[in-house]
């Protein structure tokens, strides 16, 4: 296996209930090391682009509804299979449907408002990280 990095996100619904800091302990329990880190407030032009792929899908207007509804926490996560582990910690994209012990199964409340954003493979990893992060911010 090697050291990989993947992209993540903790969404509205964790900067409003005050879970950042909980979230991120079950990031680094997990192995998964915070290498760079960033609250900001996403734009509707960025968070369209960044969900560009569902822009057919019938929820993408409440998506991108959601992810600009307030602030967000765009991370960069370090670690052995970083973007296979993350998903996994994640749990499903639907709570109901996610394992226990999970992010989405401890604190999410719907599938819409489901806490955190993981990259699905290293390409698209690579994608988002360039979006949100310049390269001399998450050297070393
Ligand atoms: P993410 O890309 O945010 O990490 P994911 O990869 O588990 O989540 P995707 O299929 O890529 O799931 O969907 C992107 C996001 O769109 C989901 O995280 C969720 O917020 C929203 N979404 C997906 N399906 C639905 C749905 N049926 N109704 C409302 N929102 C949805
Ligand atoms: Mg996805």
């Amino acid at each position: 296996m090697a050291t990989e990095r993947t992209f993540s996100i903790l969404k509205p619904d964790a900067t409003k209930r005050n879970l950042t800091g909980a979230v991120n302990a079950v990031i680094e329990k997990a192995g998964l090391r915070i290498v760079g880190q960033r609250r900001i407030q996403m734009s509707r032009a960025q968070a369209e682009k960044f969900y560009e792929i569902h822009k057919e899908r019938p929820f993408f207007g409440e998506l991108v509804e959601f992810m600009t509804s307030g602030p967000v926490v765009v991370q960069v996560l370090e670690g052995e299979n970083a973007v296979a582990k993350y998903r996994e910690v994640m749990g499903a994209t639907n709570p109901a449907n996610a394992d226990e012990g999970t992010i989405r199964k401890t604190f999410s409340e719907s599938v819409g408002e489901n806490t955190v954003h993981g990259s699905d493979s290293l390409d698209n990893a690579k994608a988002e990280i360039a979006q949100f992060f310049q390269d001399s911010d998450i050297a070393g």
